[in-house]
């Protein structure tokens, strides 16, 4: 029974014009729920509706309360009005007749609080937090589109800081968020657009320097944005949970491609795909892969899949449970950017593995006579005694090349040799150095 977005904006608009008459300030207090999309998933959304009713109700109680009316004047008993659910689990809050900023901190603080109870859905507890974005008329802006726009901004970045917060509006704010948020349009639409391309970046056998596999690495080729790396937008997907469909493109497309390229005589050739830790807690990701190997047609045996020790970090039982399925399909399994994180010694005997990447920053620094050097050293002869082949990343110089040489290590890859490559390049590099 909550006004909608419509009524919102208007009821903004007339106590804008209020406060212009009487020299009052207005906030707006943007609320989304974190990690709503967590609930309707696990619980269904009957448990997700019900959950915004309950949110709903205590809103209203909590702005009801008689310090709240009394601290901001009386136009706030009748404030059930001032609530508004922009849609999906956004609410915003109107305060009118405010007098000074620190009522609207106070009132975030009360409804922030609120939340510390568990809400009991279905005869479930669930716990919730919810982040809130400020802006004040007229610090903040002077038409009520401004002023929403910036609270929007602002609980922006009170997810960003880590969720569970208020946070007030500040200008500096706008650019950087600015940008996070057309990068998230950007990629709602980079799948229907077809703007992810993927790069392959060669690997090389170090014994007879021939080339043996590839890493497919992802690119969006935005018209917007232009050609962007996965740094700045991987981190994004996952908080979004983009990298679902994201990353069932990426299996897709490498799947074929490598299909492709075995097909035309590079028959050994392998694939190395990383998988993103959100990807490894989908429950349906052994189905989702088990389902693209049958229709890419791709030998099983050519397709490694990437992962790192964070993707362990949540669920250690259930991950390794995957990881012997995908093992037992014939798959093969790398733990990248070994050696940093945790690197977990307990990790590396329990997991399935059979492939280690030692991370291109130990292979960067290691000059010679280094720690560095040694360590590598170690990793490489402790992988060997675990039957673990290796690969060394970032490789960038003859003088790395001929230490992990020495040293026994199996593959690399690295600017050295190439640097990830279109499709098309890295067909031509495969036609040069793939020795049949
Ligand atoms: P990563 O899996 O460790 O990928 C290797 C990164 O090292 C790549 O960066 C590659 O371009 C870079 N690299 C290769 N050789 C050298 C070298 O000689 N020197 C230096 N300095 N760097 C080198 P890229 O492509 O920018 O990818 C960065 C990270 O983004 C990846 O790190 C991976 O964590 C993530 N990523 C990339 N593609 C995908 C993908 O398809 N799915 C997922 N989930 N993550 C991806
Ligand atoms: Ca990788
Ligand atoms: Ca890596």
């Amino acid at each position: 029974d909550l006004p909608n977005r419509l009524q919102f904006e208007d009821r903004l608009t007339i106590e804008i014009a209020h406060a212009k008459r009487y020299k009052h300030m207005v906030a707006i207090f943007f609320m989304d729920l974190d990690d709503f999309k967590k609930v309707n998933d696990s619980l269904g959304h009957h448990a997700g509706d019900q959950l915004l009713q309950i949110v709903a109700n205590s809103l209203k109680k909590t702005l009801r309360q008689g310090d709240t009316v009394s601290r901001i004047g009386n136009k706030f008993k009748d404030n059930g009005g001032n609530i508004c659910r922009l849609g999906g689990d956004e609410f915003t809050i109107i305060l009118p007749g405010m007098t000074d900023c620190k009522q609207a901190s106070m009132i975030s603080r009360r409804i922030l609080q609120d939340f510390n109870e568990p809400v009991s859905i279905d005869g479930q507890e669930i716990y919730i937090t919810a982040s809130i974005g400020i802006s004040v008329f007229p610090n903040d802006g002077e038409d009520s589109e401004t002023i929403i726009k910036n609270a929007d901004t602002a609980m922006y970045r009170a997810k960003e800081q880590g969720k569970n917060k208020y946070m007030f509006y500040s200008p500096s704010m706008s650019e950087s968020t600015m940008e996070l948020i057309e990068m998230e349009k950007t990629l709602h639409h980079a799948l229907d657009k077809n703007e992810f391309v993927l790069y392959y970046q060669p690997i090389y056998d170090l014994k007879n320097g021939s080339l043996i596999a590839c890493e497919a690495l992802v690119r969006l080729r935005s018209a917007d944005n232009g050609f962007v790396l996965p740094e700045k937008f991987i981190p994004l997907a996952e908080e979004t949970g983009l990298i679902l469909p994201i990353g069932e493109w990426i299996l897709k497309t490498a799947c074929e491609k490598c299909k492709e390229w075995t097909s035309n005589g590079y028959d050994n050739l392998k694939v190395s795909i990383n998988l993103s830790v959100r990807q490894i807690q989908d429950k349906y990701l052994l189905s989702k892969i088990l389902k693209i190997l049958k229709e890419s047609r791709v030998d099983v045996n050519s397709v490694i899949l990437e992962i790192t020790e964070s993707s362990m970090i949540e669920n250690i039982d259930g991950t390794i449970k995957l990881l012997k399925k995908l093992r037992a399909e014939g798959i093969g399994l790398a733990l990248d950017d070994f050696g940093t994180g945790y690197s977990s010694l307990t990790y590396l005997i329990q997991l399935p593995i059979d492939t280690l990447k030692i991370d291109r920053s130990f292979v960067r620094n290691m000059t010679s006579g280094s720690d560095t050097e040694t360590i590598v050293a170690a990793i490489i002869s402790m992988a060997k005694q675990l039957n673990l082949k290796i690969i060394a990343e970032g490789v960038e110089t003859e003088e790395q090349l001929s230490f992990l040489k020495k040293h026994g290590c199996d593959k690399f890859q690295g600017y050295l040799y190439s640097p990830p490559v279109s499709e098309d390049e890295f067909f031509k590099l495969l036609e040069r150095d793939y020795k049949k």
